[in-house]
């Protein structure tokens, strides 16, 4: 999802906003229920205004589906308040300004198709009907796959994630196109890619961690839930070891705090391997027995002394040292790490690698199948790509550009959208949450969308992204529709609908299914019937959508244990590879090897010479989710304006004040933001927060891709800061 500041949410202020929209005052009975739909959640509790008390599912992050319940009177949602006793809780301030959304007056209410051309200053919306909608959508998909095949199609889901992705997977694939992408082109699959590569994922933090490491993760202001975790820890005695060049919230809690140049996260991790190595501190019997590459690691490893490390990251030898011993002298080891971070840079892949390696030489890698376990509750799979894909395989667009990504990934790597629309490999999209403002370069991908023979697209808003297309569908939010399943931790819950729709906004499975229908596909999707299809998906877990509605507050399911199986990683050769076969077959160094970032300012030194400063962007602020929020007025008030951290010496240098406009500039353009001088930013590193329309950072970035995952480069670019 995306804004702009002509959303009136912006315009307005919080108390204008509330008067206008009766978030706080029940002013209005809301409109019946869709037919078909169960009448609204089973409340058992009495609110004390005398509503009920309904419970579901925020959907104002990608990662939370924290509980939520919701206080509900005459039809209309009068507040919030954590889930009592779910396992995914407390609300965040952002789960807590969920009925902003709600009742936001600028939420798609209903259908429209555009009746002015693309590129026509405006589109000329005008209301249809649901079904003139899908019948126009069916009509035009089907005209591209008759005319060109089927995958030529696009399908794409933004955020948010997990209502919308397994329904629109399963739907192209059905409908005979590979060619499924997701925001996770930018966001954290490059991580699952580098685990794969190596064999597993490390462990994070359990109870019987002594060490843990964590490497750019600021989990106070972005999995607020992790954080309390952290807290545990530190209590009770975990040494705390955080790599971040910033000095975030989280920091507070570490024994030692490393501060690496961004985008040598690899080098270090390297430098700490030797010296966990050289002091004989790594787990020998792991190593023995687990793990492939190991000499060859070592040896490679050795040219990365303290003092190499230093010049490279601006991390002191001294502490890298500390650090290293640290970690490894308290095993069991840990480390926690975020979505993408270590995986925005050219380099991104091989420096997560390199993480991993090191912990691996500590142990933290738990070997599959080795223990008995508990595996974690889980439903029908309804893509049913591990059939479908593997016949379309030679349909992908990405096969040729990303084949590492191809073979780890069931999703297309899009990140080449603009070259794919322009060479005609994709001639038209269903986007579902897309925004085009993620992608560096952005005008390009926008032009690609616009290009498209055909275009339809479903959101909440009337996005810069949502102008483009020939056709507009109103999604529904967490809070007005059925589904999807949630699973925390024991907990199956499903969320049903605790307010009418907005309009005749749409859940994302009712709306597609319909959808399939008009493509003459019914019978493929349980001929649209959401509840026959949650009884399939639960049918693994011996559930039924009945059994859930009846149960408000979820079911629990006790834990059982697998007996230990065939132990290995799922790599070629069963070992946790440090040396990765796959890579050295696609033409690529089997080991983590460090590269730097090449606009950075060792590998660009003229360049560096006119932006002398570390151009950093992505990370989160605890208010927004990207782009998204910034027309809530309850958030927007938290944070107003576009801003960039920097360090009080750097301002200084530059006459900066605080709170003044500046221009950061880079060898690709200029925006202008509010300078935020702060101690967090390390002197010689800016970051600019993303996701702004007005000083929209991913115009003035590169596309430099990551040649193994295909992720941009977002952290490690030069820049300039100057006063405006
Ligand atoms: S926005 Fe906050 S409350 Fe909502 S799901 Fe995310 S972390 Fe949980």
């Amino acid at each position: 999802m995306q804004d702009k500041e002509k959303i009136p949410g912006c315009r307005l202020g919080r108390r204008t906003f509330l008067k206008a929209t009766g978030v706080l005052g029940v002013t209005a009975t809301g409109a019946g229920l869709k037919p078909g739909l169960p009448n609204v959640g089973v409340a058992d509790t009495k609110a004390t205004s005398g509503g009920e008390i309904r419970r579901s599912i925020c959907d104002m992050c990608c990662l939370g589906r924290c509980g939520i319940e919701v206080f509900v009177k005459d039809g209309r949602a009068t507040r919030v308040q954590p889930f009592k006793d779910y396992p995914n809780g407390p609300i965040c301030v952002k789960g807590n300004s969920i009925l902003f959304q709600l009742y936001h007056p600028d939420r798609l209410k209903y259908p429209m198709k555009r009746t002015k051309p693309k590129g026509s200053s405006n589109a000329g919306w005008q209301r249809i009907t649901w079904d003139e909608a899908l019948g126009t959508i069916a009509a035009n998909l089907t005209k591209i796959k008759q005319k060109y095949g089927a995958e030529k199609v696009l399908f794409y889901a933004g955020d948010p994630k997990d209502p919308v992705r397994p329904n629109l997977q399963r739907l192209a694939l059905k409908f005979g196109s590979p060619n499924y992408g997701t925001e996770s082109s930018v966001c954290h699959r490059a991580i699952i890619v580098a685990q794969n590569l190596n064999g597993a994922a490390s462990a994070g933090l359990t109870p019987a961690t002594r060490a843990l490491i964590i490497w750019a993760n600021n989990s106070a202001w972005s999995q607020p839930r992790s954080m309390g975790e952290i807290f545990k820890a530190k209590e009770r005695g975990v040494k705390i070891i955080d790599v971040d060049p910033r000095i975030a919230p989280t920091t507070k809690l570490a024994d030692i705090h490393l501060q690496p140049r961004p985008g040598t996260d690899g080098a270090l991790a390297l430098g700490m391997s030797r010296v966990i190595l050289h002091e004989n501190l790594y787990d020998k019997e792991f190593v023995l027995k687990w793990t492939q590459g190991f000499q060859e690691f070592g040896s490679y490893v050795q040219q990365f002394t303290p003092e190499k490390v230093e010049k490279i990251t601006g991390v002191p030898a001294g502490k890298l040292v500390a650090a290293a011993r640290l970690y490894a002298s308290n095993k069991p080891t840990g480390w926690l790490t975020s979505a993408s971070p270590t995986v925005h840079h050219w380099n991104g892949c091989q420096n997560h690698r390199a993480i991993s390696a090191m912990t691996a030489l500590t142990g933290a890698v738990p070997v599959p199948g080795l223990e008995p376990s508990t595996p974690a509750l889980s439903f029908r799979d309804i893509t049913e790509s591990r059939t479908l894909l593997p016949p379309l395989r030679s349909k992908r667009v990405d096969l040729k550009d990303f084949p590492v990504w191809e073979q780890f990934e069931p999703e297309i790597q899009i990140n080449r959208l603009p070259e794919y629309v322009k060479d005609g490999v994709l001639r038209a999209g269903l986007f579902v949450g897309c925004n085009y403002r993620m992608w560096p370069q952005d005008q390009l991908y926008a032009k690609a969308i616009s290009d498209m023979d055909f275009t339809a697209g479903a959101d909440f808003w009337l996005t810069p992204t949502m102008e483009l297309m020939d056709i507009v569908l109103p999604a529904a939010t967490s809070l007005e529709r059925l589904g999807p399943i949630n699973i925390a931790g024991r907990t199956v819950f499903l969320p049903q609908p605790v307010v009418p729709p907005i309009g005749e906004a749409r859940g994302d499975m009712e709306w597609m299914w319909d959808l399939a229908k008009h493509l003459g596909m019914g019978a493929e999707f349980w001929n649209g019937d959401v509840m026959a299809t949650i009884d399939s998906q639960l049918e693994p877990l011996g559930l039924k959508a009945a059994d859930l509605i009846k149960a408000p507050k979820g079911i629990v399911i006790p834990p059982s244990t697998t007996p230990a199986g065939k132990p290995g990683f799922k790599t070629p050769s069963g070992k946790f590879e440090f040396k990765s076969s796959i890579l050295e077959k696609a033409g690529f160094d089997g080991l983590p090897t460090y590269k730097e970032p090449p606009e950075g300012p060792i590998a660009a030194p003229q360049t560096a010479e006119k932006f002398p400063l570390i151009f950093n962007t992505g990370s989160r602020e605890p208010m927004y989710t990207h782009s998204r929020h910034r027309n809530n007025p309850r958030l927007r008030e938290l944070q107003p304006n576009p801003k960039l951290d920097i360090n009080p010496k750097d301002a200084q240098a530059r006459g900066i004040k605080q709170s003044e406009d500046v221009i950061v500039e880079t060898p690709l353009g200029r925006i202008t933001v509010k300078a935020n001088i702060t101690n967090i930013a390390q002197p010689g590193v800016v970051h600019v927060f993303h996701g702004w329309p007005q000083a929209d950072v991913n115009t003035i970035l590169p596309r430099t891709f990551d040649p193994i995952t295909g992720f941009p480069a977002f952290k490690s670019q030069l820049c300039q800061v100057r006063k405006a």
